[in-house]
């Protein structure tokens, strides 16, 4: 798949004023920098579709996009972003559980893992309460340019061994860069297989 279309619906911070659930929707998340702006705008052959934030943690609003008029991406706040005073983090924090938990039409949640750090205590227990929760969800490692190949490679172990603590078996993953456009071509072809599963 390649996205023709892509436009900015509208921004929200309650799950009941999203755009009614009637096509298939994909959700974006990781912790703030992580670079899921940069990602958004990879798979949407767009530089400015989503903001690339010269603040971390800047965006805390649940932002629909419509894409070829047939399905919802969603980029959801970042996470973990110390700077932030604890009580608004726990209110927009609500917001982001309140939105996985209740958005009916949310076919895959793409977690984004930035590669160049250890598992990170946060994105563990992340996954662990999404999985709990059974929605449906992948990783995503981001900025793999940043690392030679066989250093993503080690990472990837570090992380599956990890990630063995808890689960059965490894999430289906991503390698991309949005400098090098790596990834791009499978992430949208997985939706593309889910969408046309859905119809
Ligand atoms: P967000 O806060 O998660 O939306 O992250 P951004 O997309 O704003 O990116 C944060 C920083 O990481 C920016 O300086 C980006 O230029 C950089 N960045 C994002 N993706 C990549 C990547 O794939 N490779 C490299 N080298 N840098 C990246």
């Amino acid at each position: 798949m390649e996205i023709r279309k892509a436009s900015f619906l509208l921004s929200n911070t309650d799950v009941s004023k999203c755009p009614p659930p009637t096509l298939p929707e994909y959700a974006f998340i990781g912790r703030s920098n992580v670079g899921k702006s940069s990602l958004i705008n990879m798979l949407a052959n767009n530089n400015s579709l989503a903001k690339i934030s010269g603040t971390p943690g800047k965006t805390r609003l649940i932002n629909h996009f419509i894409i070829n008029e047939s399905w919802y991406l969603v980029d959801l706040p970042g996470y973990g972003y110390a700077k932030v005073p604890r009580s608004e983090r726990t209110k927009y924090e609500n917001m982001i559980r309140q939105y996985i938990l209740k958005r009916e039409n949310l076919y895959c949640l793409f977690i984004l893992i930035d590669i160049r750090h250890e598992p990170q205590k946060i994105d563990l227990e992340f996954m662990e309460w999404i999985g709990m929760n059974q929605v449906p969800f992948v990783m995503v490692f981001t900025k793999t340019d940043k690392l030679k190949p066989d250093e993503v490679q080690t990472k990837i172990e570090l992380y599956t061994e990890k990630m063995f603590e808890i689960w059965e078996e490894m999430p289906t993953y991503f390698i991309t860069s949005a400098v090098k456009i790596l990834g791009k071509t499978e992430i949208l072809d997985f939706i593309d297989e889910i969408n046309l599963k859905a119809k």
